[in-house]
């Protein structure tokens, strides 16, 4: 039998992974690729906790710049956040994974409330447990959201699925010859202001000791190599 690095992850999915070349928000088959890697991942005996984003629909503070009000604008953004997590729980459903959602935003038609004891026994169960509507309050991001349901739910780690292969010295597309780390501290992270998550996030991780890996979740087979300590991604820790 293998033995897991990590028991029990959190996977942070930005919205912009469930969108396709032909511009749909969410896109059914880019959709179902994402959830093809969970199902893979799943099958090997994690606990999976998600942590959906909603960028792919709606940003908050981009809508507040066009004039927006913006806890209105972050109002809407956590309501995207709840599309893709329908989204998201629906292609792992039709694989048959079997989840639950939880909104910090009550909706109780179509989701439960978030209930850590409740998603403690999911998770016990074998679901696969999708937390919608980040922290449930405006001013926050679904980072934010995602650091906060790894420390409640005591994940060993958050592994941040998105369309880049980990965490650079500047920004590949600007910069020529940006290099990737391998490893990186939280506080070079906060000082340099790296683009991994916003500074909340890292430092909810970085006070409760929670190593953040950064991958592609797009390329296929990806998430499984990275948690078996291969692949590409950068993992963020604290100073060794
Ligand atoms: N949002 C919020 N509070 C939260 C989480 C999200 O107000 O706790 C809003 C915010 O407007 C944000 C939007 O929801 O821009 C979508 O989330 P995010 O930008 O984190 O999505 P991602 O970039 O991961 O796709």
């Amino acid at each position: 039998m293998t033995v897991l690095r990590f028991k029990r992850i959190l996977l942070k999915l930005s919205g912009e992974v469930l969108m396709g070349e032909n511009g749909l928000a969410i896109d059914p088959a880019v959709t179902a690729r994402v959830a093809g890697e969970i199902a893979d991942v799943k099958a090997q005996g994690y606990e999976l906790c998600v942590v959906v984003g909603g960028g792919n629909i709606f940003r908050g503070l981009a809508a507040a710049a066009k004039g927006f009000e913006r806890a209105t604008a972050d109002h809407m953004g956590m309501l995207a956040t709840v599309m893709n997590a329908l989204a998201v729980q629906n292609a792992l459903e039709q694989i048959g994974v079997s989840t639950r959602v939880q909104s910090a935003i009550s909706m109780d038609k179509i989701c439960e409330p978030v209930i850590r004891r409740r998603a403690e026994r999911h998770l016990e169960k074998g679901r696969v447990v999708i937390f919608a509507a980040g922290v449930g309050e405006p001013y926050f991001t679904t980072d934010s959201g995602a650091a906060l349901r790894a420390a409640e739910m005591k994940c060993d780690a958050l592994f941040k699925g998105t369309s880049v292969d980990g965490v650079y010295d500047a920004d590949p597309k600007v910069v020529p010859g940006a290099t990737r780390y391998n490893t990186v501290s939280y506080d070079t992270v906060l000082a340099k202001n790296l683009k991994v998550m916003d500074a909340s996030a890292i430092a909810l991780c970085r006070d409760n000791n929670i190593p953040i890996v950064v991958f592609n979740i797009r390329e296929h087979g990806n998430f499984a190599a990275v948690l078996a300590g291969e692949g590409v991604s950068t993992t963020v820790q604290k100073e060794q």
